[in-house]
């Protein structure tokens, strides 16, 4: 059975049909690296996927829990998707600790010992550990973006979701995250990425899928996919990013 289960979703903003029937199932250790024009419809699909938004037809599943349009009790999908943005949203005022114990403490009611032993431990994980007491503006682009990440893992998720996380960083800080998330990926962590990265796409994703126009308009192994796309839409994108 597929972890992640998207079934015939639906959205509008207004009268602008965002989302027109995706249909997308993703295995439990999958990676999935999305890519599209702007506006073809790639955040919105995240953000419908861990309830940020609210969508028209369809249903999404994660492990079992099946979300319908208009539902409103979503803090079973919360806490079993992550997600990290392209500005990676750290609290300036708590330390890069206390912004990982954060969410922990709240959410999962953990106590302040265990919470805080969570997040040294995600701190290692990000290669941060050196870093608990530091605030965000002490910090580099890349190792804030770390931060967010060992955040979002602290909840424990079964899927996380990265939207353009590398997007907003200075090039040479780009690698250190994406090696971050490339470990997640060799650990068996199930991740959704959207990514202006193709050769990270090509290296560590499994899927490739292409939205345009709000539709998964191609989708595949990714050397295969890159190497021979099947439509002209597609073979415009990887020409115009190359
Ligand atoms: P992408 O991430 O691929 O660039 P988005 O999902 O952000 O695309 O946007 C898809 C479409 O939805 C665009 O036309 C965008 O203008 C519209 N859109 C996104 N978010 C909102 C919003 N909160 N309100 C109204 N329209 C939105
Ligand atoms: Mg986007």
């Amino acid at each position: 059975m597929a972890l992640v289960r998207i079934d015939a979703l639906h959205k509008h903003f207004g009268s602008n049909h965002v989302l027109k029937g995706i249909d997308l199932d993703i295995e439990e250790g999958q990676v999935i690296a999305l890519i599209g024009r702007s506006g073809s419809g790639k955040s919105t699909l995240l953000r419908t996927i861990n309830g940020l938004e609210s969508f028209d037809e369809g249903c999404i599943e994660v492990d079992g829990e099946r979300i319908h349009p208009h539902e409103t009790d979503l803090r079973a999908l919360r806490q079993k998707v992550g997600m990290v943005f392209q500005q990676f949203n750290l609290f300036p005022h708590l330390s890069a600790g206390q912004n990982v114990m954060l969410a922990t403490r709240i959410v999962r009611k953990m106590p302040e010992a265990e919470a805080r032993e969570l997040a040294k431990a995600m701190l290692l994980k990000v290669g941060l550990q050196d870093k608990f007491d530091a605030f965000p503006d002490q910090l580099s682009g890349g190792q804030q973006q770390r931060v967010a990440i060992a955040r979002a893992l602290a909840m424990q998720p079964r899927v996380l979701l990265c939207d353009e996380i590398t997007s907003a960083l200075d090039p040479e800080l780009v690698n250190e995250v994406l090696a971050v998330v490339k470990d997640l990926a060799a650990e068996g962590m199930t991740l959704i990425m959207v990514t202006h990265e193709m050769r990270f796409a090509r290296e560590v994703g499994d899927k490739l899928v292409f939205m345009y126009q709000g539709r998964v308009h191609e989708a595949g192994d990714p050397r295969e996919v890159f190497a021979n796309p099947q439509t002209p839409e597609l073979a415009a994108f990887i020409g115009s990013i190359n």
